[in-house]
């Protein structure tokens, strides 16, 4: 139907990319902005699957710095994903796309619970799937959830939004002359030691040699590029020649 490079994607956006310059929350002009560059790519013939980070509302590490139990403060962790996955659904339907919500966590009332097949099923059928509360477990961050879900669904790609272009060699932030690295395979960044995700979600992509992309979604039209095929970010790839 098209002539995308890539048929299914799963697109992991962090909660703190909903905030904008807010401090906390989300901001309903980035959260629309966000859904209208997910419809492009949807529009244009993707299957596309998105996961979103809860850490502009809670992170389990953060409240249990704070004293609160690990466990639990994963758990609002994961609820706060829900909380983002729902706000997610909403700028989409707005702006007329069909959305499920699917749930790590049995919260029925609120959306449907992630059951594999289904989800594939959503995709094939035009839907967006957002897939919410992670892995459904404590100790896990939303990357592993990206990671899983992307293998479980047949992704051709998972795509990690950031606020950085792509993977550095160094900090670009602290170091000018960093140099940003256009693809890397799953042994350079183990060898170099680049933090790319964290080291469970690292682990599951390498493992089935996902191909994972890293790229700043803030300017317009850019997952649609990606989708056809332009080499924006850093691609990590795993053993597979064009992969
Ligand atoms: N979380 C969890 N298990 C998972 C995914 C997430 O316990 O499988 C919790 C964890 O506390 C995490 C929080 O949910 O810090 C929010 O997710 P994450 O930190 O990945 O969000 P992001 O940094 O992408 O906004």
């Amino acid at each position: 139907m098209s002539q995308l490079a890539y048929r299914r994607v799963l697109l992991k956006l962090s909660g703190e990319a909903l905030m904008g310059d807010e401090d906390y929350g989300i901001d309903p002009k980035v959260i629309t902005r966000l859904a209208r560059e997910v419809i492009e790519a949807q529009q244009a013939g993707a299957e596309v699957g998105v996961v979103i980070g809860g850490g502009n509302i809670f992170r389990g590490a953060g409240l249990a710095a704070g004293g609160m139990d690990r466990v639990t403060g994963d758990q609002m962790g994961m609820l706060a994903t829900v909380i983002n996955a729902l706000a997610m659904q909403d700028a989409l339907e707005k702006l007329g796309a069909r959305v499920r919500v699917m749930s790590a966590i049995k919260i029925n009332d609120v959306c449907e619970d992630y059951i594999r097949r289904r989800a594939i099923r959503h995709l094939e059928k035009g839907r967006i799937g957002i897939f919410a509360a992670g892995t459904g477990n404590p100790f896990f961050t939303t990357d592993s959830g990206a990671a899983l879900r992307a293998i479980e669904i047949g992704a051709d790609l998972l795509l990690k939004a950031t606020k950085v272009d792509g993977v550095y060699d160094k900090d670009p932030k602290k170091h000018a002359d960093a140099v940003r690295f256009d693809s890397l395979t799953y042994d350079d960044v183990i060898s170099r030691d680049l933090q790319v995700m964290d080291t469970a979600a690292f682990a599951l992509c390498r493992d089935s040699d996902l191909p994972l992309r890293i790229f700043d979604m803030s300017q317009p039209g850019v997952l649609l590029r990606i989708l056809k095929g332009e080499a924006i970010g850093t691609l990590v790839r795993g053993r597979t020649p064009g992969h």
